[in-house]
């Protein structure tokens, strides 16, 4: 892993509003530091520049890995995942209550791959909505 000079690092947290780009939750209510994701993967080649980093929490950066891309299970499709650098969060995906419900590909091929509803997630986003932290706004 890169290391993420100070100042970039400070860049990513300040632009994301201190939220996970993927799931939308706040680093203020997780009790592990939220880590700067390279959206494509170091090893796909991804640079350590502000266009290719983002704010992902740690259950969001371990489920994707150094994944850039998987099969849409709808059309079997090789489909990139979520871009936050490209793509509009509510263009790929809605909130029904705290559960995240993909509206594209790009938005099936992420919930599926980082797990969004998973049940501990969603359990723990309950609880952030229910004193009106969940989502963030960014
Ligand atoms: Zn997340």
């Amino acid at each position: 892993m890169t290391h993420v000079p100070t100042e970039l690092r400070r860049e990513v947290i300040e632009r994301a509003g201190n939220c996970c780009e993927y799931c939308r939750i706040q680093q203020d209510d997780y009790f592990f530091t939220f880590e700067i994701d390279h959206i494509i993967a170091e090893k796909h080649r991804g640079k350590t520049t502000s266009d290719n980093l983002c704010l992902s929490c740690p259950d969001c950066n371990a489920y994707k890995g150094s994944d850039i891309a998987s099969l849409d299970p709808e059309t079997n499709e090789l489909t990139m995942l979520f871009h936050p650098r490209k793509h509009n969060w509510s263009d790929h995906f809605k909130l029904n209550g705290v559960r995240i419900e993909p509206l594209t590909a790009v938005g099936r091929v992420t919930e599926f791959l980082l797990r969004f509803n998973m049940i501990e997630r969603v359990i723990d986003r309950e609880l952030f909505g229910s004193v009106g932290h969940y989502p963030c706004n960014s």
